[in-house]
């Protein structure tokens, strides 16, 4: 089975006026289109076109030389594209509200207090020059949560020689200007400041729960 552009569980203008419409839809329909045909030209007859973009971009390694740099980027982008879209939801809709349960204790735990966190985060978003994605982990060997930042379309699932840094990514930010150029322009900070107000929580404690397997 080709890879696929997955289908909203939201209409592109829900997340207004966090996230405008315009963007939601060439977002995922020209962008993330364009990374998953590329990614399905790239691994087209070959062993890894079946296998989930996770397991591929675990092995990166192993792809051949040719194949590497498309299949990071593309199949990258896929896998992070694919992540984002379930990461958020319509403010009124569960989007914006804040952790609960064992996945706020474990943000109080690693970083002192929700606030506290988002402050971090939001550092590592501020930091990353260019395009990329920043990132909170869940370390499975030392049971803690971090953050992290990654270039392009690099994700922690491929490992921290490759990407800078590792464990299982629960919750992730697109930083890259496409994602908010058209409302923000050139105002990152207020992207990422607006955005914690259609994060879909219960989406993060599934993620959290499916990494503490
Ligand atoms: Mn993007």
């Amino acid at each position: 089975m080709p890879f696929t552009i997955p289908t909203l569980p939201y209409a592109f203008s829900a997340l207004e006026p966090v996230i405008d419409t315009q963007t939601m839809e060439i977002h995922t329909q020209k962008h993330h289109g364009a990374y998953v045909a590329n990614a399905n030209k790239a691994l087209e007859g070959t062993k890894w076109a079946d296998m989930p973009a996770e397991s591929v971009l675990a092995q990166l390694a192993d792809l051949p030389e040719d194949k590497r740099g498309p299949v990071r980027n593309n199949l990258g982008g896929h896998l992070n594209h694919s992540m984002f879209w379930q990461l958020m939801a319509p403010p009124g809709s569960g989007g914006g509200a804040a952790p609960t349960g064992e996945l706020a204790a474990a943000i109080e735990a690693a970083f002192g207090s929700f606030d506290a966190f988002k402050g971090q985060f939001a550092a590592a978003c501020m930091g990353r020059f260019g395009s990329g994605w920043s990132w909170l982990c869940w370390d499975r060997d030392s049971k803690k949560l971090s953050i992290c930042s990654t270039a392009n379309q690099d994700n922690p699932v491929m490992g921290k020689a490759i990407a800078g840094c590792g464990g299982a990514p629960i919750l992730g930010l697109d930083v890259w200007e496409h994602a908010y150029y058209l409302n923000y322009q050139n105002r990152r900070a207020d992207y990422v400041a607006a955005w914690w107000g259609v994060v879909n929580w219960a989406q993060v404690a599934k993620n959290f729960a499916a990494a503490n397997k």
